[in-house]
């Protein structure tokens, strides 16, 4: 089944009088259960394309596919459902809740989506040992380094093991052994839980996670590798 679905993408950005095309026409399938990098310089159009593919930003043309759902076709408010229910967000802002700890904002992250019952806490708490934060899990957003933050909210993007991960260099800020512990739990959930997950990234240490690598050059793909990595 393909998961991910993208038919001639086309977004056109307008500045003043001047129209910027940002994407030309972009066709992505990415199978259920797919690990797929998106690589490519900056300013080729990767964040849009992800923001597209997530229903935050609306293409000038063509339809998008999640899960069978072309959400192209949504209203707003359906389409903060279907984020909602199916879809963990890694962006580079954190967006964590100030005023509570990490371990409540993965755990209200949970009752978000529908998860109720005395197992969140303990649910919530495995997941940010497994971003190595498990003696953290009482610190307010303002006692975590920009790391420690970027680690939670990876752990409340993964909370209620979501259908897709759509993430935005989720290992840029964390050093290797995090890094490397955050894409295993990616892993983990791509090949036990038929997760699809979609990383933008710069970062060479992860391309050996990959299924599957595609290329963006000023709005194109440029190639997509095929990688036997044994992995999967
Ligand atoms: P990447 O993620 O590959 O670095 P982006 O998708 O962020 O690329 O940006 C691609 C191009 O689109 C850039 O030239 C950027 O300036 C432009 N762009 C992105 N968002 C907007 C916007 N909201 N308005 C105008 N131009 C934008």
């Amino acid at each position: 089944m393909v998961a991910i679905a993208a038919h001639n993408i086309q977004m056109s950005f307008m500045s003043g009088t001047t129209e910027t095309k940002v994407l030309k026409g972009i066709d992505l399938a990415i199978p259920s259960g797919q690990i797929r990098l998106m690589m490519g310089p900056s300013g080729s159009g990767k964040t849009t394309l992800l923001s597209i593919l997530a229903g935050i930003l609306t293409p000038s043309a063509g339809q998008v596919e999640l899960l069978g759902q072309e959400i192209t076709q949504l209203s707003r408010k359906q389409l903060t459902v279907f984020r909602r229910d199916h879809i963990g967000f890694i962006f580079q802002s954190f967006n964590l809740f100030p005023a509570l700890t990490a371990l409540e904002n993965i755990e209200l992250a949970l009752q978000l989506k529908g998860k109720k019952g005395p197992g969140n806490q303990e649910i919530a708490f495995d997941l940010l040992k497994q971003v190595g934060l498990g003696d953290r899990v009482n610190n307010l957003p303002a006692d975590l380094s920009g790391g420690q933050k970027q680690r939670v909210a990876i752990a409340r993007a993964l909370a209620g093991e979501p259908e897709l991960i759509m993430a935005d260099e989720p290992t840029a800020a964390l050093d290797s052994s995090t890094g490397r512990d955050v894409i295993e739990l990616m892993q983990y959930l791509a090949k036990n839980k038929g997760c699809t997950v979609l990383i933008i990234t710069h970062d060479p240490r992860i391309t050996d996670a990959a299924d599957e690598i595609t290329y963006l050059e000023d709005g194109l793909l440029a190639s997509e590798s095929s990688l036997v990595t044994g992995l999967h």
